[in-house]
């Protein structure tokens, strides 16, 4: 099959092998593939990964041992626990010790003809979200994790640092409770796309004093932690999204003496992101920057890592 594959460098594969159907697995045909920051770190060598990369998919069951899924359009949650362990038996297989994860860790991934996830992992796409919506689902999903974290009331002040795919998609969904928000970002033209859904933005924190109950930090750059500590209210609440390389120095002095609770943020829940999706509650048709082919993958990665672009989409048939 024809596959992105990285292995010290990109590089297109005509006759990559195509991956061998385990027991309770799904062959997936891929549709749609999203390039995100994660793969844009992994081909500079996060992870130590080799192979294809790709998490973000939508695709067509083609095999698998329950017939009625056979046909159905599905995007797949990206974890792969071992079954065995406590986290697995405790439905937590994202923080399985064992697992292994689609694209990312000891998985070959969506940018290729064809991926195997555990049916387990599968998500139906209902008939009103379409395949290039499909990709949003997993990022869309990371964004709901934060709501399954954390109490967001109408009175509580959450400010939404970074503007960036995620900063996106994080102040959509926390603007569905109502809250008073706030997206802090750095280009004019990503913040329009927030105020255009009513949202409030501020280009920097210039201005900005220690006024916020949340701060969820989305920025993708070692320095957003500081920045985040600096705008949350004392006994306030530092969401961490971002995963960077190397972190600079923060002062956490300020977590101490502030009694700031820091909390980790990482995969979510697929379903409210699909129900999201599906009633349009959050549109992320305007987050696609651009379509590739899989053959002009390497193009799309270089395109993908310029600032000011949101998504580029790699189409696979
Ligand atoms: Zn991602
Ligand atoms: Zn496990």
């Amino acid at each position: 099959m024809k596959a992105l594959v990285f292995d010290k460098r990109l590089k297109l594969v005509l006759d990559y092998p195509a991956p061998d159907l385990k027991e309770n697995e799904a062959l997936i045909r891929v549709k749609y593939a999203g390039i995100c920051a994660t793969d844009l770190e992994i081909i500079k060598g996060y992870m130590g990964f080799k192979g294809v990369p790709g998490h973000e998919f939508s695709g067509v069951v083609e095999a698998c041992e329950i017939p009625g899924l056979i046909g159905r359009r599905v995007t797949g949650e990206i974890n792969l626990g071992c079954g065995r362990c406590a986290y697995c038996a405790g439905g937590m297989r994202n923080h399985c010790p064992q697992r292994s994860v689609l694209g990312i860790l000891g998985k070959d991934g969506a940018f290729a003809e064809y991926l195997t996830l555990p049916i387990d992992n599968l998500h139906v796409l209902p008939d009103e979200i379409s395949d290039e919506e499909g990709v949003f689902v997993e990022p869309l999903a990371s964004a709901f994790e934060i709501l399954s974290q954390i109490e967001i009331g109408r009175g509580t002040r959450v400010a939404v640092l970074g503007d960036g795919r995620l900063g996106i998609l994080t102040a959509e969904v926390l603007s569905l409770s109502g809250c008073p928000l706030t997206a802090i970002g750095r280009h004019e033209e990503k913040l329009a796309i927030l105020k255009a859904r009513g949202i409030e933005t501020a280009a920097g924190t210039e201005g900005l004093g220690s006024e916020f109950d949340i701060v969820v930090e989305c920025t993708g750059r070692a320095e957003g932690l500081s920045t985040a500590l600096k705008l949350v209210k004392p006994r306030g609440t530092v969401v961490l999204k971002t995963t960077v390389a190397e972190r600079d120095g923060a002062d956490l002095n300020r977590a101490v003496i502030d009694e700031v609770t820091i909390i980790g943020s990482r995969c979510g829940p697929f379903k409210p992101a699909i129900a999201a999706l599906k009633e349009r509650a959050v549109d992320v048709r305007m987050l696609v920057s651009r379509v590739f082919a899989l053959e002009e993958g390497i193009e799309a990665f270089q395109y993908a890592s310029q600032s000011g672009v949101l998504k580029a989409l790699i189409k696979v048939e």
